[in-house]
């Protein structure tokens, strides 16, 4: 297996319209590890498009709980437990998400029990380990080092950035952020940075077509997420190898195109830039 980062979904917010790519998940297959970062919906059968099997999962980690990272977690999980997984696979996410795992599996205890009892399926309760992630997380996976870093997402506090460090190779992945200074020394050298962005232009044309009365999605919106071209600064400033555009706000306007990411961002890094597309495969 060749180390690489498969971006599964690449627009940033939950809402999906005809044409548009779909919500956050992250393949990170390195040092023979196979990770899922976040997921978002459509998460599943794009694991399968990318011929991921289920139950090779090593672990899922979640980097915050908005719904375009996690509203697929449960199917997910149900849907590897129908393939056939046995053995435990953890779960890193901050607090608060054994809530929502607690009320999907009552959600579906029907067709759980049913199941477990019709097919001698082991318990898909135990099967899914949930562990608190924060800044003073170490997970050793095999030869996979992975740590995170609190960042800036207002008004969520518990959300985070994370770096992969193993065989001789380190990714980072923003998360969803408003530029952070720390990122520039979090990813310092690293092989890939994988950052969220956004074209401001753009976004006043999403919030017009809302139509909400006031402006607290387009608040939220700037004060929570990083332009396009600050991402850019922060990638030169930390010399990273390769940066990648993810998380994208606007993903669905046919009016931006993939020129349009990279006139933001070329002025202010000169190494390669990835614009994400759904299923988009980043050898390292
Ligand atoms: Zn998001
Ligand atoms: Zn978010």
């Amino acid at each position: 297996m060749t180390d690489a980062i498969t971006l599964l979904g690449t627009k940033g917010g939950p809402a999906i319209r005809p044409g548009s790519s779909m919500p956050t998940a992250i393949l990170v297959q390195m040092a023979g590890q196979t990770v899922l970062v976040d997921a978002g919906l459509g998460c599943t059968s794009a694991l399968a498009r990318a011929g991921v099997t289920l139950t090779d999962l090593d672990a899922v980690l979640i980097t915050h709980l908005h719904s375009d990272h996690y509203l697929e977690l449960g199917p997910l999980l149900h849907t590897a437990w129908t393939a056939g997984l046995k053995t435990p696979l953890p779960i890193h996410a901050p607090e608060g998400l054994n809530t929502y795992w607690q009320g999907f599996l009552a959600s579906m205890a029907f067709d759980i029990e049913t199941r477990i009892a019709d097919e001698g399926r082991p318990d898909l309760a135990s099967l899914a380990p949930i562990h608190v992630l924060d800044e003073t997380t170490t997970l050793r996976m095999g030869d996979l080092t992975v740590t995170a870093l609190r960042n800036h997402h207002p008004p969520i506090e518990d959300s985070f950035a994370l770096k992969l460090t193993g065989a001789g190779k380190t990714v980072v992945l923003s998360g969803d952020t408003a530029p952070l200074p720390e990122m520039v020394d979090f990813a310092k050298g690293a092989d890939l940075l994988v950052h969220e962005a956004m074209l401001i232009p753009g976004v006043q044309k999403i919030v017009d077509r809302m139509g909400y009365k006031d402006d607290r999605l387009l608040k939220h919106i700037l004060r929570s997420h990083t332009p396009a071209e600050e991402a850019a600064k922060i990638a030169r400033k930390a010399g990273v190898k390769a940066l990648a555009l993810n998380h994208l706000i606007p993903a669905d306007d046919p009016g931006i195109t993939a020129k349009d990411w990279l006139h933001a961002t070329e002025p202010h890094y000169s190494g390669a830039i990835h614009v994400g597309q759904d299923g988009m495969k980043i050898p390292l």
